[in-house]
Order: C-alpha cells, then sequence, then structure tokens
C-alpha cells in the first residue's frame, strides 16, 4: 500500500490508532476483506472531528464501521480512511435513561438495561454490533427496534459541528433510517420503563439461548445476508430452492439457518459475494422473489466473479 502525506499526518496524530493497509478481515465478522488505505480509531468527538478533517481536506472518501458485523468489505480493500468507532465506548445510567457512544457494544447496552431492571431493549440481546451500527441499521431482533425506547441521537456533521437529532426528526423502518445521510453518530439515549431485573434478565439469557440454537454462532459471518420478504423469511426461500449448504470457495450457505451466509476457513469476500449473486438468481427464478440484500458493500466489487 502506498502511503500518502494524509495518512502520515493522521498516524502522527493518533498515533498507534492509526493503520496504513491494515486489513478488514481482523475488523469485520466475516473475517474476510482486503486493506483499509487508512484505518482509524478515534477515541474522541475531537479525535473523530480531526478525522473528518483529514478526508474531507484530502479528498478521499470516509467510511464509519462499527463492530463490523453487517459489512462485506471487499478484497481490494477500502479507499480512503475507514473510522472505526470501537475506542469510543461508555454506558451512563440515570434513573430510567440510558445514554451510551457510538462503540460501545449494542448487546453490552442491553445487559445493562436488564440488570438494572429497566425494560425495552432486552430482545437486542446478543446483536453483535455497536451502538452507532444499531441505530444507523436500527437493528432489531424478536419484535423489538433499536428506535423502539430512543430518545434522541448524538451526531456530527460533515463539518464536524455536533447536533442532536430527536427520534422524531429522524424516519426509522425495518432495518433503515431516513435522515442520517451525512452524519456520523456519537451517541444515543433511550428511555426505559422500569420492570423486574430477574425476569429481564431471564428474557435475555432466553434470547441468547435461542440464538446460539438457531443462527450458526460457531462460524464467522456477518447475520442474516438478506432483508425478510414482505410475508415470507429469506431462509425459507433460499432452503426451498435447495441451496442450503451449498458453497463457493469457503463460503457456504449455513446448513443450521438459510438466511446466513458462513465462513467455513478461508473464506474471500469474492466467494461471499459470488454466493450472494448464486442465491438472489435461483431464488428470483425458482419462486419470483427478488431479495434484497441486508449487508452492506465496502469497497468495489465490480471484478468479483
Ligand atoms: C451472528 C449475527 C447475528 C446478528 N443478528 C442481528 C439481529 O438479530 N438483528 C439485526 O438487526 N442485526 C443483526 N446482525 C447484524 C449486525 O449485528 C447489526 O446490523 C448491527 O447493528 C451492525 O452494527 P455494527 O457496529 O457491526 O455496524 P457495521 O457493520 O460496522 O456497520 C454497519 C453500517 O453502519 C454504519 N455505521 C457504523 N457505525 C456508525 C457510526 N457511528 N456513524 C455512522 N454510521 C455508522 C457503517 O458505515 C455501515 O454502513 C447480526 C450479525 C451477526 C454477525
Amino acid at each position: 500500500m502506498i502511503k500518502t502525506p494524509w495518512g502520515e499526518q493522521l498516524k502522527a496524530r493518533l498515533g498507534p490508532r492509526c493503520f496504513e493497509g491494515a486489513f478488514l478481515s481482523l475488523y469485520t465478522t466475516y473475517k474476510v476483506g482486503g486493506p483499509a488505505q487508512v484505518l482509524a480509531f478515534p477515541e474522541t468527538a475531537d479525535e473523530l472531528r480531526l478525522v473528518l478533517n483529514t478526508a474531507r481536506e484530502a479528498k478521499v472518501p470516509l467510511t464509519m464501521l462499527g463492530l463490523g458485523s453487517n459489512i462485506l468489505a471487499s478484497d481490494g480493500g477500502v479507499p480512503g480512511i475507514v473510522c472505526c468507532t470501537r475506542g469510543m465506548r461508555g454506558i451512563e445510567r440515570a434513573g430510567e435513561t440510558i445514554t451510551a457512544r457510538a462503540g460501545s457494544a449494542l448487546d453490552e447496552v442491553a445487559e445493562a438495561a436488564a440488570s438494572a431492571g429497566l425494560s425495552g431493549m432486552e430482545k437486542l440481546s446478543g446483536i453483535p454490533g455497536s451502538v452507532g451500527g444499531a441505530v444507523w441499521m436500527n437493528a432489531g431482533a424478536f419484535g423489538q427496534e433499536t428506535f423502539d425506547c430512543l430518545i434522541d441521537v448524538q451526531v456530527m456533521d460533515a463539518a464536524g459541528a455536533v447536533k442532536t437529532f430527536k427520534k422524531s426528526e429522524l424516519k426509522p423502518s425495518y432495518r433503515k433510517v431516513e435522515g442520517l445521510a451525512g452524519f456520523l453518530v456519537l451517541s444515543a439515549r433511550w428511555a426505559l420503563k422500569a420492570g423486574d431485573a430477574a425476569a429481564l434478565k431471564e428474557i435475555r439469557a432466553g434470547i441468547l439461548s435461542q440464538r446460539a440454537v438457531k443462527q450458526p454462532l460457531e462460524y464467522p459471518s456477518a447475520g442474516s445476508v438478506f432483508k425478510r420478504p414482505q410475508g415470507d423469511f429469506a431462509s425459507r426461500l433460499i432452503d426451498v430452492c435447495g441451496l442450503k449448504g451449498f458453497s463457493i470457495g469457503g463460503a457456504q450457505v449455513s446448513p443450521k439457518h438459510a438466511g446466513f451466509i458462513v465462513n467455513t476457513g478461508g473464506a474471500t469476500a469474492s466467494d461471499v459475494y459470488a454466493l450472494i449473486k448464486k442465491v438472489i438468481a435461483e431464488v428470483k427464478g425458482k419462486t419470483g422473489v427478488e431479495l434484497e440484500l441486508e449487508q452492506i458493500l465496502l469497497g468495489d466489487f465490480q471484478d468479483a466473479r
């Protein structure tokens, strides 16, 4: 990877929290992906602003990365700066309100809420993303979504100014939020309801065990590959097309849950992408349903086989 003056400049400011050419396979749950031209780990809003300004001045793309659990990063890597929030952590509780910084694990917020006897996030247990990623995607499970009890989201705009969006200013829907494009999520605040900690912890434990039974957690993946089609399940459609267990290279449609593609060892992003295309084509051909990707592609997939 060719060194750049702007990459060197950022490295001089962030020190060991900035790398040139770090492989994204180390920072995504699929465990695939080539190098980020520059990978930065800011810890504060000021450092995030520095990253933002560097990208703007160098005229290179800035890509946000949380815990990389909904991402397929290309084998060719990602140009510009990939800004990973995992150093921006912190969860605070005040009465029935919980505030968490973007890089905090959503599951830790769900755990903290349940342990404090606060209801409204317990069903998000086990979602392996960050608060920033969960807000961005309106992550959800078992009938509960990130936005359900949300009060507001603190963001940074493209000029580096910090502002707060009330929930009513954003438009959340299924795995999508309108109104956040162009903003970087700094933190989120939820108003929860007083409940019984023991009962909430039991719900949480039940959800974690259901996930372990139904999902192929023993292999790297990025969760459900496709959005739920209207009135159906992607996994059911993939299953009836006979694709359960189908592999390309090291990527396999999970035999345990057809909605997941797993890395059985040594998969490349091209393997995963080729399998995604194969599944979409087969399901369209055999059922007429056009599956929509839930996972986010980073980098170039034009040349993927
Ligand atoms: C085993 C497994 C199970 C899963 N189960 C579920 C589930 O039940 N429900 C569900 O909804 N999802 C599920 N997922 C998917 C994933 O965990 C969620 O989508 C999660 O919200 C992604 O968060 P992340 O931090 O990993 O985001 P990333 O994958 O790192 O990024 C996702 C998107 O968010 C953007 N982003 C991240 N942080 C910020 C920020 N601070 N500001 C602006 N943009 C940002 C990124 O640019 C990217 O576009 C699962 C994944 C796995 C591996």
